[in-house]
């Protein structure tokens, strides 16, 4: 039985990881320090002979007994309102995280996969964005915590691909949505979709014309699992190259849920990138993948798991 590392387990996306693996016939091995994940997106896997958890921060040294095929390293606040937060973590866990997995990584002879992502591009210069686009980052802005521990990560993991010859894959995740994302993590659509069950207005930030590309999750574990998989060492961007603006997203909310809220305007955040949308043309060569679920059909989806969340959810305030 193949051996799987998930860092981030307990998260939105990890947790959908290990899911694939198990349905894979993996063992996977899950770890999470739940700073921003639950341990609910998970419980389901506890009680099988094929799975582990280890309740354990990736920024300090990682030990993991037996042998070891694969490390996914998706540990990482990823919420602008998370990774503003808890800003030292946010870099700790992209750098000497990685750093650790990398070393962990290289002992086991393991292949290591990253989640990058589209901040690495910053408020993009080019449009779609491409993977030999360098980016357009601020460091010391609000959200240089995060976009600057992610291109360090990338810089690392290339590193160790370079000088040590570890078998490393880079996937470039833009924007991805789906059941198990937190309903307060501040990320526009639980936050649209919790507005609207709450009643209230829908809060557009700037004057609402930014882009987002918005993809549905297990869309991207596919991806990641196909990149995972193949033999290419250089980053991808997995994404939906579907384009919305993001008051004609909140719009779309309003007729999913069925209510007649108003949208209000708010500041738009420093740094907010004003358009986004991944080229994917390597994921298709590469990888021979392209998205299959459109977002009329994964927002429904979305929209019916946060509704069957207990009303208690709805209400907690966690920022
Ligand atoms: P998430 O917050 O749901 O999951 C992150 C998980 O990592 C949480 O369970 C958290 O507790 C855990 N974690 C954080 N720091 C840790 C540490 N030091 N040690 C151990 N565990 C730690 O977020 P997500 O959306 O599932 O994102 C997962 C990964 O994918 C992140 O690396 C993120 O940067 C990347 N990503 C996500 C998106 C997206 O749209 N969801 C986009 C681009 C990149
Ligand atoms: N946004 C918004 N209202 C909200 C939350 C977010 O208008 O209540 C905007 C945000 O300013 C950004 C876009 O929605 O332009 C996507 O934000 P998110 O935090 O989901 O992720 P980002 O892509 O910025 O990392």
């Amino acid at each position: 039985m193949k051996r799987v590392l998930v860092t981030g387990a307990a998260g939105f996306l990890g947790s959908h990881l290990c899911d694939r693996f198990i349905k894979e016939g993996f063992y996977v091995i899950g770890m999470d320090n739940l700073i921003t994940g639950n341990m609910e997106n998970i419980e389901h896997l506890m009680a099988l002979e094929n799975f582990e958890f280890y309740h354990h921060d990736v920024s300090n040294y990682v030990h993991v007994p037996g042998n070891l095929d694969y490390i996914l390293h998706f540990a990482s606040p990823a919420s602008p309102i998370d990774y503003l937060k808890i800003p030292i973590q946010t870099l700790k866990v992209g750098s000497l995280g990685t750093h650790n997995l990398l070393g962990l990584a290289r002992a086991k002879s393991a292949r290591m996969l990253i989640a990058s992502t589209s901040e690495v591009y910053g408020d993009p210069l080019i449009h779609p964005q491409t993977e030999e686009y360098y980016g357009n980052v601020n460091p010391v802005g609000p959200r240089g915590v995060y976009d600057e521990a992610k291109r360090f990560q990338e810089a690392i993991t290339m590193a160790y691909h370079t000088f040590h010859g570890l078998e490393t894959r880079i996937v470039r995740i833009f924007n991805t949505y789906g059941p198990r994302m937190r309903l307060n993590d501040g990320r526009v659509l639980p936050a649209f979709i919790g507005q609207a069950l709450r009643g209230e207005d829908l809060t557009v930030f700037g004057d609402g014309s930014q882009t987002r590309s918005f993809c549905y999750v297990d869309d991207q574990v596919e991806g990641i699992y196909r990149l995972l998989m193949s033999d290419y060492p250089h980053p991808v961007n997995i994404g939906n190259p579907d384009e919305i603006t993001i008051s004609q997203f909140a719009e779309e909310i309003i007729k999913l849920t069925g209510t007649d809220q108003k949208v209000i305007y708010k500041p738009l955040p420093k740094d907010d990138p004003m358009q986004r949308q991944p080229n994917i043309t390597k994921a298709k060569e590469i990888l021979g993948w392209e998205p299959k679920v459109d977002r009329k059909e994964g927002l429904k989806i979305t929209y019916d798991y946060f509704k069957s969340l207990p009303e208690e959810k709805l209400y907690k305030k966690e920022h």
